[in-house]
């Protein structure tokens, strides 16, 4: 299905550079991959099948819906939200709850367990167990895969960073876990000191950006939309809802099948931008529900069907709208077909 009038442009080139550059930068340690959220937006399986493709071996997903939806496709699952009682039953193979309470591990054990994998909180206080409950033999008997946990401010220098480290450390060996996992895309870049068995970079993968080691990752995301009519506003009058933008001249405006109702929020109204090739092409007045408008005196040419692709690497992106990197790619809608090249 590529019919829509909105796309999503995914460059499986790029995505698989990011994830080799950022295995490289994992060191000795293996690169996962975070797929949660429908793979930050892009689609989990077709990130899943390219990163598998180039190596990748281990998949992070919230719950067991998203695991189901990237089955049989030859990479080991974890899935981060652990288990509930009514996720007992259908569990496709190859993945494992990262268990996360006691109640969940409880849980685990009354069901008869088999492998799993255990988060403990080292400070973020939202999901894990404590290294108190591990010490006091929680997980003794456990058949653990990967015994994990989450840094708070891995894309800040601040001290806290090194209290979390070295409290995970401290779990070395007091466990049956075959492996241990810490950093993120951030923390992957505070070096090997976090990088222990397993690495799980998510933002970076589809372009995010947050420290200088991420330099060479790449845009992966491109939203791409038609063009619906061409129109002239005369100078004086305004454009859109509210009247926010008046032309100062005769304009000639594009009208996008793009709106916040596609991820494409209000902050961008008068703010974002795009391009036709070289043509640059600013947003003139409010976004829409559906509906954005595009000043093209840059671009004599374009017409009603023609496409353009909106300015949208993540780091300027985020600075320009105030929206975060992670918000920018999983807000965007379900109307964008989501195309590879
Ligand atoms: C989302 C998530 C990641 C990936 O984080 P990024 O900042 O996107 O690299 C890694 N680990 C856990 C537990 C997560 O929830």
């Amino acid at each position: 299905m590529t019919d829509s009038p909105l796309r999503l442009r995914l460059d499986a080139a790029a995505l698989t550079a990011n994830w080799t550059l950022l295995s490289h930068l994992s060191g000795a340690a293996a690169c996962g991959a975070a797929v949660k959220a429908n793979g930050y937006g892009l689609g989990a399986r077709g990130v899943v099948a390219r990163l598998a493709a180039a190596g990748c071996r281990d998949v992070f997903v919230a719950t067991w819906a998203e695991a189901r939806d990237v089955a049989g496709l030859g990479v080991s699952i974890s899935v981060l939200h652990g288990v509930r009682a009514e996720d007992l039953a259908e569990r496709p193979a190859n993945a494992r709850p990262v268990l996360a309470s006691v109640e969940q591990v409880r849980r685990w054990r009354d069901a008869g367990g088999g492998a799993c994998d255990v988060m403990v909180d080292t400070g973020m206080n939202r999901l894990g167990v404590s290294p108190q409950h591990v010490a006091d033999g929680l997980l003794d008997g456990l058949t653990i895969d990967t015994l994990m946990s989450h840094l708070v401010s891995a894309d800040e220098d601040v001290p806290l960073n090194a209290r979390q480290r070295d409290s995970f450390a401290a779990l070395a060996g007091r466990t049956s876990a075959r492996r241990m996992s810490l950093a993120n895309s951030a923390g992957i870049a505070l070096g090997p000191d976090y990088h222990f068995d397993l690495t799980r970079p998510g933002i970076a993968l589809y372009g995010g950006r947050q420290r200088q080691a991420h330099a060479g990752i790449r845009q992966v995301v491109t939203p791409e939309a038609q063009i619906l009519q061409r129109r002239r506003v005369p100078a004086g009058e305004t454009i859109g809802y509210n009247a926010t933008y008046t032309a100062p001249h005769d304009m000639e405006v594009a009208i996008l099948n793009l709106g916040y109702a596609d991820g494409y929020l209000r902050c961008f109204s008068n703010k974002g931008g795009a391009h036709a090739g070289d043509a640059v092409l600013p947003v003139v007045g409010r976004v829409s529900m559906d509906l954005t408008a595009l000043c093209v005196d840059a671009a004599p040419d374009l017409a009603e069907g023609d496409w353009v692709a909106m300015d949208y690497a993540l780091p300027q992106t985020a600075a320009l709208s105030g929206l975060s990197q992670y918000e920018l790619l999983t807000g965007l809608g379900a109307r964008f077909d989501r195309v590879w090249a």
